[in-house]
Parts: C-alpha cells; structure tokens; sequence
C-alpha cells in the first residue's frame, strides 16, 4: 500500500498539539511495517531551524484559489531515521510566517485561503510527482476539503479517482467555520453549499465537509467515537456522525516509548524499571518535592498535574478541591501548566499561601513533566472531555496511578479500582463516572485510603499499569486493517458507479 499523509503539522517539523505527534509517529511505524508512505504539508517558516535536510524538487504548482492562480513549490525531506518521505508545500505568502494558525492567541484571518490552497495542493503533487496513493490519510478541519476534491472534481482523473480518504478527527471543538462568501475561494460549486455538505448554520465548515464527502471516519479513541455522536460531544456535528456512524471507528494514539520510559529517562535523579520502581520512584519522589520547595516526607501521597490550564481539562472541578483542601497535612499537590490566565494567578496564590504543600510552576517544561510523571504517586486528569489524552498513558508507563474522568480516551486506558478490579488484579488507576467536584473528591478519597492501607494493592496496580502496552506499533497495526478496509469499501463504490 501507498499512504500518503496530509496534515497541517507533524513532528518534528511543526507542532501545536497533540495531532503533530500523530504525524511524526505514525508514518514512521506504517512505513517500518513495510508500507510506502509520503507525507504533505506546509512549508512554515520554521521548518527550516529543524535541524533536518530539506532541498528542492524542481516541482512548482499552479493551484485556483477562488480567482487567482497561485504558485508553490514543492521541497523534500524524510522524517528522522525512516523511509517516509516528506513534500513541503512551500508558498511564503501563505506560509513564511511565525505561527501555524495564527499569533498571539489570534487566528489568521486568511486561514479559509491557506488551506484551500494547501489541500488543492496535495492532490495536485500527488498527480504531478506523480505518486501511486492508495489513500490519503487527512487530519482535521485543515484538511477537509480534500474528500470533496476527490469526489466532485477527480471524476476525470484516474489517478485521483482511485484514491480513498480516512480523516482522523483530534478534536472535534476545531471545525474551520468561515463566512458563507469564502465557498468561492474552494471553487467548488454553490450547489454543495447546503446544510447537509458543506454548510453548517450559513456558514462553511470545513470539518463537516471531510465528515461528509471523506470514505471512513476515525478518532483518537473508540470511546471518543462514540461520545461525538451525541451533544455536547458533537460539537453541533452529532447528527453527521451518526448518519456516517458505519464508517466511524476509534483507534487510541501510540506513546513514544523511545521518550517516556522511566527505564531510560534522562531527565530522571534516578532511572528505574518494573523490577526496581519502589527505590526508583522514592528517589524521584523527593526530588521532586526538594525541586517544588515541598516537605520531603516519603510517605505523603503526591498529587501531580501537567498539562495545558484550559477548561477542557478539568480545573473547575480540581481547584475547588485543591482550595477546600489546602489545609490538609496528609496530601501534597504539584501542577505544571500553562493557559488560562487568571488560573495561572489563582493556582500561584495558592501555592504562596501553603508552602511546602502545593508547588505550581506555570511554564512549559518538558524535563519537568517528565520528572511530575516519576515523582508523583497520583496523576490528576479529571478532563471534562479527552479525545484521547496521552498524559495518563505516560503516567500508566511511570507507575504513577492516574484519577480520570471516565471520557473519551481515558475510559479506554484506565481501569478504575473496585472491588471486582482490584479481586482480578487489572486495575490501573482511579475513574469517576458523572462530572461533579464532589465525585472528584470521593475519588481522590479512595485513592488515598488504599495509598495509606492497603500497601499491597497499591504495589499490584503500579505493576498492573507498568506493564500496559500502548505503543504505536499496536495502533499502527490497527490503522493498517482501517487502510486495508477503507481502500477495499473505496473500491468496491468505484466499481459500482
Ligand atoms: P492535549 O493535546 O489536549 O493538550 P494530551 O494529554 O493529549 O493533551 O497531550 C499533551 C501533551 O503536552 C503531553 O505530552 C503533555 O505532557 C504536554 N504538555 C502539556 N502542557 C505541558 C507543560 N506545561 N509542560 C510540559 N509538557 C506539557
């Protein structure tokens, strides 16, 4: 198979979020497992202080944008240590700038032109290359309208015609909504603009349109998957997602255990292993409270958070308990994050005021985060919604139980303990069904209790989650038999009209 990837950032090129680490990752396994995989995406000004090599291919593109004709040219690179190749799209107008999406917390007001030139672009080098896809694997709203290239405009081109769609929704609160009067920069007809293709409440949607035209539909998790079908997952979108619920699937995303493995973590005072993690984690442990000034008591239970201050992940429900529990000798708190402004000010004036008990460092720190996933004993994600969430796979990997809202990719990779879990010795964390702060705080009871009685159960869930496998070579396998399925349901449609 050919898989070619199009994407508005992958790693280590461009990175915003989460999707990124997807399309770093992801190719690189598909391409390991035999596959020919290409990958297209912008050429941003940043591509260029990578660090990777990047020449010329002597390509240039003619691509319609609304009126006008605009000229691209094509660049090369590989992704780290792999046979997958990468295509920059490069046009500076569009491109050469500081951000992906915007700057300074403002979108780009031309964001409907870029993408409409980037995915009218991938198709245009796949035909010129020319590269033998089987399917193109697409990402979010940036790239939505390629589906509807494919069906409304590649009837006449066999290369095109033949080639099927899977989008892989990250989030589904970012849809790429424009006015109404940008349909004429797709060139695609007005007759597509109607409330069950591309339009979305007089405006133009460009999630929704992949949603429609693309052959299969995936998210970063099965629970995800599900949960999007209904409000308020669905964002507005639930009733497309159900009328495509056939070809909708889940798969979790991989964890790079090149990087987060507390076995050969160098950011780590100590590393340790599932043979060795009581010594191991009790020296990471006071490290950690020696480096956020706290009370360097070993057998204080350790609540660790990192992770961005938004209001999807949470922090209605976590700082009123943290605040109605400031008080309390026999529990420490330690948070890494950035965000939300007035949060930053609250959780450091919490902090100030009970020192030595909670620590908060508002910053984005990657060493830091790895040392919170080591040190800590409990790891805190009570998001309010989670498509998949990889902090609680690392924390799994690190033996440091996550407390979870029973959502999206958490319900799919934490087992909460109960009494029948913990019988059958599986499981891994703690998890609260209804989004409530009093269900928060019940669950952090529990988990405190068995930390302080029951040191035997507490030693076989740091074992059972230790040994949890989510790497990427299972979700690539996985996404193999979604490609090999979407290519056959594409072909068999080709056949029939
Ligand atoms: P989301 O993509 O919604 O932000 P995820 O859990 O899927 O949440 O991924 C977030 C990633 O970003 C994780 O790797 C997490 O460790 C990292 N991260 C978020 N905030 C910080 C921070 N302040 N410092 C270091 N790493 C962070």
């Amino acid at each position: 198979m050919h898989i070619c990837f199009a994407t508005s950032e992958a790693v280590p090129f461009a990175k915003t979020g989460g999707l990124a680490d997807v399309c770093g990752a992801l190719p690189r396994e598909i391409a390991a497992l035999g596959h020919a995989v290409s990958l297209v995406m912008p050429a941003y000004r940043g591509i260029f202080h990578r660090g990777e090599v990047i020449q010329s291919t002597g390509i240039e593109l003619q691509i319609p944008v609304g009126g006008k004709v605009v000229t691209a040219e094509v660049l090369t690179s590989h992704l780290p240590d792999s046979d997958a190749v990468v295509y920059f799209i490069r046009q500076d107008d569009y491109f050469d700038r500081d951000g992906v999406y915007g700057e300074h917390g403002v979108d780009y007001e031309d964001n409907c032109e870029r993408f409409v030139f980037f995915s009218r672009a991938v198709l245009q080098l796949i035909q010129q290359v020319p590269l033998d896809v089987d399917l193109l694997h697409i990402h979010d709203w940036t790239t939505g309208l390629i589906p509807a290239y494919l069906k409304i405009e590649a009837a006449a081109c066999d290369r095109l015609s033949r080639i099927a769609s899977l989008l892989t929704v990250h989030n589904l609160a970012y849809q790429g909504t424009f006015w109404h009067w940008d349909m004429l920069l797709t060139g695609i007809d007005w007759k597509y603009f109607n409330w069950q293709q591309m339009e979305f409440h007089g405006d133009l949607n460009l999630l929704k349109t992949g949603l429609v035209f693309t052959d299969a539909i995936n998210t970063v998790s099965p629970s995800y998957a599900e949960e999007i079908q209904s409000a308020p997952l669905g964002c507005g979108l639930e009733a497309v997602l159900r009328d495509r619920r056939s070809v909708l699937s889940g798969i979790i995303n991989g964890v790079d255990y090149t990087t987060w493995d507390p076995a050969e973590d160098r950011y780590l005072a100590t590393p340790y292993s599932a043979e060795n993690y009581g010594e191991g984690k009790r020296i990471c442990k006071r490290a950690l409270q020696r480096e956020f000034g706290l009370q360097l008591a070993p057998d204080r239970p350790l609540i660790g958070f990192v992770g961005r201050l938004a209001s999807q992940k949470g922090f209605d429900l976590t700082f009123p308990v943290m605040q109605a529990w400031a008080e309390r000798q026999d529990v420490q708190w330690v948070i890494l994050g950035t965000g939300d402004k007035t949060l930053e000010k609250q959780l450091q004036q919490l902090a100030e005021e009970n020192p030595g008990r909670i620590g908060v460092v508002i910053d984005f720190s990657e060493p830091l985060a790895h040392r919170i996933e080591a040190g800590a004993d409990l790891f805190l994600m009570p998001s309010e919604y989670e498509p998949c969430g990889l902090n609680q796979l690392y924390s799994l990997k690190y033996g440091t139980l996550p407390v979870v809202h029973e959502t999206g990719g958490l319900a799919d990779t934490v087992v909460g303990a109960s009494e029948e879990t913990l019988a059958a010795g599986t499981a891994t964390g703690f998890s609260f069904d209804a989004y409530d702060r009093a269900e928060l705080a019940k669950t952090l009871e529990q988990a405190l209790a068995l930390y302080a009685d029951r040191p035997d159960l507490w030693k076989q869930m740091i074992e059972a989650a230790m040994q949890q496998d989510w790497s990427w070579r299972k979700s690539a396998t996985r996404y193999l038999a979604l490609y090999e399925q979407t290519i056959a349901r594409h072909n068999a449609t080709v056949l029939t009209t």
